[in-house]
């Protein structure tokens, strides 16, 4: 395929002060040579592909400098796009790199439509449409964690385990068109009941095994909804304030996304959390008494994990048990603070009413036990997930939707063959299954689809 030769201001991975101008296609070294000039007058149509040269971009109307880069030349095949690929890393800030954006836009490039590097790369073959998703997930991931799924699934993890599904189904589906051509062999027909039974079960339990991982991955990428609750003086807010300061506040650039509720990223021990109403927390110390006991009890409802404060120097109140009773079933984590003081409350009946909780002693104050509760957070998140290691990780809303339509397909074949139903009627639900699993990687999606996905792209991807 062949297109017309793009740019755009894309940023790497994380903050820097580096951006860079990114060019892709036929024309992209040309372009480039017009606005580079390196010390030895060497043109980049010249260098040797994957080499990055320091030169100066200037106006080839004037020759006046624009800016000092570094220039990476990276010819086609071996590139994302699978085009020719230019890009120019400039070290100053906003107003030099888009200073140079502009001279290449001047020299014959077209300003890149957003997600339309990576549109390209799926287009040309290079990754299929969930790796091209994953690569949206990577740009938007908060968290190495995450960022690892991301790239997990980037290298097609997913992509290749939807695809041996696929070719399973596809051999089902070859079996039940011999029993379709020849209904008079008695054999085949029962041959083929045995398989459909067979392989429709095993399908299913795959089906189900991504979609438990689906919980998980979408927690990686969002972030652990967490909400501090406790009494009045508990220490709610030094709480929030240690863990902010400990761990590097995860910093949202994603643009249009409205929230209602106002949230902090911190990244603890790799596990993305999201504090949620901390803001209200922080203005009037409570968060039940700022938004109503409703309200907070949806909050809390919705909350993946809850910080459950109690003070140590003070008796184990009736208000504290009521905290204990308002999250039953829920993922808590207690925190007896104030460790430094005298000891009032009775840590047994803590205990009883923390029942599997786990229990961590701090004393904010002094600065101590907030390495216990970060173990403790990153303990219950990750045990199991260490030795599960080599799992791919489904963190994609759309993705976890067709497999819930793929895995409902498949049971309605497994129904249709408990109900003796006919079975070209099977064939259908089956045949469901195999393009439900398509759209995942992309083979049967409509090109309206990718057009929509494309446009969720943030620029210069
Ligand atoms: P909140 O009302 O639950 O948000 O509690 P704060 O975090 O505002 O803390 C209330 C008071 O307790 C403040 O004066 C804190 O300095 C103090 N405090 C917090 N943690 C500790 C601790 O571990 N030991 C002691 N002695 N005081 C603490
Ligand atoms: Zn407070």
């Amino acid at each position: 395929m062949e297109f017309d030769t793009i740019a755009a201001i894309s940023t790497p991975m994380g903050e820097g002060a580096i951006a860079i101008v990114r060019l892709s296609g036929e024309e992209a070294v040309a372009i480039a040579d017009q606005l580079f000039r390196s010390p030895s007058g060497k043109k980049l149509k010249e260098v040797e592909t994957h080499t990055i040269h320091y030169g100066r971009i200037v106006d080839p109307k004037s020759e006046e400098i624009a800016e000092e880069v570094m220039v990476s030349l990276m010819r086609a095949p071996r590139t994302f796009t699978r085009e020719d690929v230019v890009e120019i890393n400039c070290h100053g800030g906003i107003v030099s790199v888009n200073r140079v954006l502009q001279l290449a836009l001047n020299a014959g490039a077209r300003l890149a439509e957003p997600g339309e590097f990576t549109k390209r790369a799926f287009l040309n073959g290079r990754i299929d449409l969930s790796q091209a998703e994953a690569v949206m997930d990577l740009i938007r991931a908060k968290t190495d964690r995450a960022m690892n799924v991301a790239l997990g699934q980037m290298e097609g993890r997913l992509s290749k385990l939807i695809s041996t599904l696929r070719q399973e189904i596809l051999e089902v589906v070859a079996h039940v068109e011999v029993n379709i051509d020849y209904p008079e062999y008695d054999d085949v027909e029962e041959m083929t009941h045995r398989i459909l039974v067979e392989k429709a079960t095993y399908i299913k339990g795959e089906l189900e095994k991504l979609l438990q991982t689906a919980q998980q991955g979408k927690i990686l990428r969002e972030g652990l909804s967490t909400v501090i609750i406790g009494r009045p003086n508990v220490g709610k807010s030094s709480l929030l304030n240690s863990l902010v300061q400990e761990n590097k506040a995860i910093v949202t650039d994603i643009p249009g996304t409205t929230r209602d509720v106002i949230e902090e990223y911190v990244n603890v021990r790799g596990v993305p959390l999201r504090l949620v109403d901390t803001a209200g927390i922080r203005e009037t110390e409570d968060i039940v008494e700022r938004i109503g006991v409703e309200r907070s009890r949806e909050v809390l409802k919705k909350a993946d994990l809850i910080l459950l404060v109690l003070n140590s120097a003070d008796d184990f109140t009736e208000e504290d048990k009521q905290l204990f009773a308002a999250t039953e079933g829920m993922d808590v984590i207690v925190i007896v603070n104030k460790t430094d003081l005298p000891r009032k409350i009775d840590i047994d009946e803590v205990r009883q009413f923390a029942h599997n909780h786990q229990i961590v002693t701090t004393s904010l104050l002094e600065e101590q036990g907030i390495d216990d509760l970060e173990r403790a957070i990153a303990d219950m998140f990750f045990k199991g997930q260490i030795e599960a290691g080599d799992m791919t990780y489904v963190s994609n809303s759309r993705h976890i939707a067709l497999l819930n339509q793929a895995h409902q397909a498949i049971e309605e074949v497994l129904n249709g063959i408990d109900f003796g139903t006919p079975i070209d009627i099977i064939q259908i639900d089956l045949t469901r299954t195999w393009e439900l699993l398509g759209e995942i990687i992309g083979d049967t999606v409509q090109e309206s689809l990718i057009n929509q996905l494309f446009s969720q792209f943030c620029l210069g991807k």
